[in-house]
Parts: C-alpha cells; structure tokens; sequence
C-alpha cells in the first residue's frame, strides 16, 4: 500500500471541504471494506483519504415518511434487520443479507455498497493483465479470455466487467434516487443516472465528481414492496457474488392479475440494471409459471455472451422465474 494522508470528517459539509482542498486524487473512506482491499492491490491509489465513517449526519435509516430513506453511513447490517424494509420491502433486506457476511455487513455502508468495484479477476489481477479500467488503453483481457463471469448487458469492445452489488439491484428496480452534496451544493439524479456503462471509458464507472460526496439514498413507497423477492444464485451459498440475480416486486389483484411489476437483475450487467420491457409483459397478466417464463426471456432478450458465461442466459431466466414465484406468494397473502 503506497503512503497516503488521511483526515477524518465530523461534518458532510466538512468532508465535502476537505474534498474540494485535496483535489483530484482523493477518495471517501466510509467502512473501507473494499477501498482499502483495491489500495492493498495497488489498483486504488488515492493520494489522502477523507474519512466519513463516523458523521452522525450521514448514518441513519429513516422510513416514516412517504420514502425509505438510507443515510450513505448506514450500515449494511441495520437496514437489512430494519423492522419496515425486513417486512415491507424483503427484497432489500434479502438482497443485503445475502451479500458478503455478516462482519463485513457491520462495517459496510450504504454509500459505499453503491461504489464498490468490479469483482473481474482481470481487474482485481494486476499485472500482467490487460484491463482498460485498472490500466486505461491497456485493453480487456476478459473479453475472449476466462469470461465465465463476464457480463451480458450494457457490455462494449473494451469492457465487460460485471457490477457485483446486490442491495443496489433491488434498488434500481424501485424508484430510488441519491442526493449528493459537492461545492456548489446538493443535487439529486436518478440512482440510474449514478452508474456508467463502461463505453469507451470504462475507468469512468459513475457520474460522481471527486468532490462529491453521496448523502442518502431515497426510496419512494411503494405497496408492491410487499410482494417483493431477490434470489442469488452464486458458486457456493454463502459469502460469494451473485452469478445470477433477480429483485422483482409485484402488486397483483384480487383476481390474480398483476397492476405493478418491477424487475433488476444481477451478476449480468455492467450495471445495475432494470428490465422495464420484462416489466411491461408482466402486466395485465396472471402470474402463471408461463409468465413468469416469459418475463425471464424478456429480462434476457439482447444478452450478448462469450463463451463461457452462455450458461448464465438460461440460469438469469429462470432466476427471475423463481423471484416472481416468490414475490407473487408473498403478494398474494
Ligand atoms: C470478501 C467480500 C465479499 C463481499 N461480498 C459481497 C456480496 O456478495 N455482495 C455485495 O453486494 N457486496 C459484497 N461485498 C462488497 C461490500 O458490500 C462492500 O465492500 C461494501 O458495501 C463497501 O462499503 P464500505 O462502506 O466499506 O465502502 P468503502 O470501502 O469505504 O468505499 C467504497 C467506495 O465508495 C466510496 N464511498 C463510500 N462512501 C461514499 C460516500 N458517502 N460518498 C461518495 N463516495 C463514497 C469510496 O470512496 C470507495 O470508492 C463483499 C466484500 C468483501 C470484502
């Protein structure tokens, strides 16, 4: 790990100073579970750090109002055991508690799970691998390389890596938005419009400035959030990313019909990534194991996989078949 300064906030709007004052090559620490791994790697090489793991203002769960709202220092662990999103929303707390364990649950935080890196052992290799987002212009060595964990969507001629968070794939799949303070004050965007595809880009993953600091994060209220599901499907059960996920939330009627569905699906995408076309050939429809099929095929319509990651085109469908089946028992109780 290369020598870095380190300073400690007790304020958003003193981070954000402190931010602005260290320049381009700063970075946020918040639990520091996975930037101080990429700094020990040598693949994240921040010239001082601004700590805001202990800035009151930034760690709370607040879900009274009309929205969930998730301070960027809440930790993984209490919005996961949060009574309202462990009762109203499973597939939040599902897609928390079955990510990473329950020590790094402790100390991870919201803002931080939204930011963390690609898991592409191109990336996380080093040296001798090519990787244009460790190594900009060095090239992919995944794209005809091991791609088994390659991404199906959202994919370019220099890139491929897949997004591993779990939380933010039932995230994206409600509407959730993020509000970020910086030096001209806050903003607010879409938490679509926070994660990049890797285009010819693909060291430029968010839409975040460097003198920016996620505040909260936002989810409107939703009834379909009852009859809401996120299944993984991963290499062992637990303590390992997601080859294929599915967070979907649906509101059906008396009849069975279903009014509302929304569909994320994980370990495939660049991304977070909503499938709203699968979404659409939801509603209007009872949930039979026919529909739920066919969300799934719509969900991967336009995959484009390589040569060893083929298998995660059926496995992603039949996830997303499976969290339907879920979320439409729970919706129906
Ligand atoms: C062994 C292991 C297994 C894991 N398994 C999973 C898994 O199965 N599923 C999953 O989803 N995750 C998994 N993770 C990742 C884990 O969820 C992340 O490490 C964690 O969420 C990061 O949070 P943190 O607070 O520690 O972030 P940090 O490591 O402190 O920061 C991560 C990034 O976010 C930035 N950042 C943090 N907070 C802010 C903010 N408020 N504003 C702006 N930038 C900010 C930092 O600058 C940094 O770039 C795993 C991690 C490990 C080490």
């Amino acid at each position: 790990m290369r020598p870095f300064a380190y300073a400690r906030a007790d304020s958003a709007e003193s981070a954000v100073r402190a931010l602005s004052e260290a320049g381009p090559g700063v970075k946020v620490l918040a639990g520091g579970t996975t930037l101080y791994d990429l700094m020990k790697l040598d693949i994240e090489a921040p010239t001082s750090v601004v700590d805001v793991h202990r800035v009151p203002e930034l760690s709370y769960i607040d879900t009274s109002g009309d929205e969930l709202v998730f301070g960027a220092g809440a930790r993984m662990a209490d919005m996961a055991e949060d009574p309202v999103v462990r009762n109203e929303y499973p597939m939040l707390s599902e897609s928390l508690w079955r990510a990473a364990s329950e020590q790094l649950r402790i100390m991870a935080t919201a803002g931080g799970n939204l930011l963390q890196r690609t898991r592409c052992a191109y990336f996380r290799g080093g040296e001798p691998y090519a990787c244009n987002k460790r190594n900009p212009g060095s090239g992919c060595a995944a794209i005809g390389g091991a791609d088994r964990g390659n991404a199906l969507f959202g994919i370019s001629d220099s890139c491929a890596a897949v997004y591993p968070g779990d939380w933010p794939i039932a995230l994206i799949a409600l509407d959730t938005e993020v509000d970020i303070l910086g030096p001209d004050g806050e903003r607010t965007i879409p938490l679509a419009e926070l994660h990049r595809e890797p285009g010819d880009r693909p060291e430029v993953e968010t839409t975040l400035r460097p003198d920016e600091l996620i505040l909260r994060i936002r989810v409107r209220k939703t009834p379909a959030g009852r009859g809401s599901a996120y299944v993984k499907v991963r290499d062992r059960e637990s303590y390992a990313f997601a080859l294929a996920s599915a967070a979907v939330a649906v509101a059906v009627e008396p009849t069975g019909v279903v009014t509302d569905a929304r569909i994320g699906i994980g370990g495939v995408a660049t991304r977070p990534w909503r499938v709203p076309a699968a979404e659409q050939a939801l509603i209007g429809q009872p949930l039979t194991p026919e529909s739920m099929r066919h969300a799934g095929e719509v969900a991967y319509q336009g995959a484009r996989p390589g040569t060893h990651n083929v298998f995660k085109v059926e496995l992603g469908i039949r996830v997303v078949a499976d969290a339907l089946r879920i979320a439409g028992e729970r919706a129906a109780r």
